[in-house]
C-alpha cells in the first residue's frame, strides 16, 4: 500500500488555479523529491498534505485515508520548514521537546526521544544552549530535531536549506540522507535546487506551474526528458 496518494487534487486561491491534475502515490519509506521553479506551488503542494491548507479538488490518502475531514495534528506528519523559527527564549532541549510537553507525552519518553534525536544530528553538546548561541547550521538542526522527537511516519521538508551558505548545504544534504537511511520514513522534500535533487531523490516529480511535467527517478529524467522543461531544469547547472 502506498503511504501517501494523491489524486487528481487541484487548489485554487479565488480565482487563480495554482495546482491542477497532480497525481503522485508514494510508497512507504521513499524519498521523493518535489522540484521546480518559485511560484510553481510546490509549498502550497506539501502546506495540504501538511494540512495546514485545504485543497479544491481531488483526494489525498494518507495510509489508505481519505485526509478531508482529518485535522493535521492526526495526520502523523512532521513538517521542517525554510524559515526554522526557534523558540528564542528556550533552549536547544525545550526547543526539541515542546510539542512533546504539549501533547502531555510522559517525561521519561521525551528524555528519550529528544536524546535520540540529539544524537542522530549531533546535538548531544548543544542541548543547553539558547538559539542565539548557535550558528545557521546548528538551528536547522534544531528544527529537523523537533519534527524527528515527534516520532512521525512521514516527513514533509520545504526547502530547509536554502537560507544556509553553499558549503553547508552540501553537508547538510549528506546528513539529510544518512537521516533517511536511519529511519527510513516516508519523505517529501522541496527544493529548486537540481543538485539536490539528484542527489537525495528516489523519485524526483517535477512541477511548472501547478502541474506535474514528469515523474521519474534521478536518472530517468537525466536520460529521458519528457520534455524540455524538465531536460532544461534537470541539466542546468546549480
Ligand atoms: P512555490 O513554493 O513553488 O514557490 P507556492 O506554493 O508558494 O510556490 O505558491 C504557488 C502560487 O500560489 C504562487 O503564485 C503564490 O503567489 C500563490 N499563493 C500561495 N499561497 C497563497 C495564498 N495564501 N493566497 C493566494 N495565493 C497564494
Ligand atoms: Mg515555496
Amino acid at each position: 500500500m502506498s503511504a501517501i496518494e494523491i489524486e487528481q487534487l487541484g487548489k485554487s486561491f479565488g480565482a487563480v488555479e495554482v495546482l491542477r491534475d497532480v497525481n503522485i502515490e508514494i510508497a512507504s519509506g521513499e524519498f521523493v523529491v518535489l522540484v521546480g521553479p518559485s511560484g510553481c506551488g510546490k509549498s502550497t503542494l506539501l502546506r495540504i498534505i501538511a494540512g495546514l491548507e485545504e485543497h479544491t479538488t481531488g483526494e489525498i490518502r494518507i495510509g489508505g485515508r481519505v485526509v478531508d475531514e482529518m485535522p493535521a495534528k492526526s495526520r502523523d506528519i512532521a513538517m521542517v520548514f525554510q524559515s526554522y523559527a526557534l523558540y528564542p527564549h528556550m533552549s536547544v532541549a525545550d526547543n526539541m521537546s515542546f510539542a512533546l510537553r504539549l501533547a502531555k507525552v510522559p517525561r521519561e519518553e521525551i528524555v528519550s526521544r529528544v536524546k535520540m534525536a540529539a544524537e542522530i544530528l549531533g546535538l548531544q553538546d548543544l542541548l543547553g544552549r539558547m538559539p542565539r548561541q548557535l550558528s545557521g547550521g546548528q538551528r536547522q538542526r534544531v528544527a529537523m530535531g523537533r519534527a524527528i522527537v515527534r516520532a512521525p511516519s512521514a516527513f514533509l521538508f520545504d526547502e530547509p536549506l536554502s537560507n544556509l551558505d553553499a558549503k553547508l548545504r552540501v553537508k547538510m544534504r549528506a546528513e539529510i540522507k544518512k537521516l533517511h537511511q536511519r529511519l527510513g520514513r516516508t519523505s517529501i522534500y522541496v527544493t529548486h535546487d537540481q543538485t539536490e535533487a539528484m542527489t537525495l531523490a528516489d523519485r524526483i516529480v517535477v512541477l511548472n506551474k501547478g502541474r506535474i511535467e514528469q515523474i521519474g527517478t534521478p536518472s530517468e529524467l537525466y536520460e529521458n526528458p519528457a520534455n524540455l522543461f524538465v531536460a532544461g531544469f534537470i541539466g542546468s547547472p546549480e
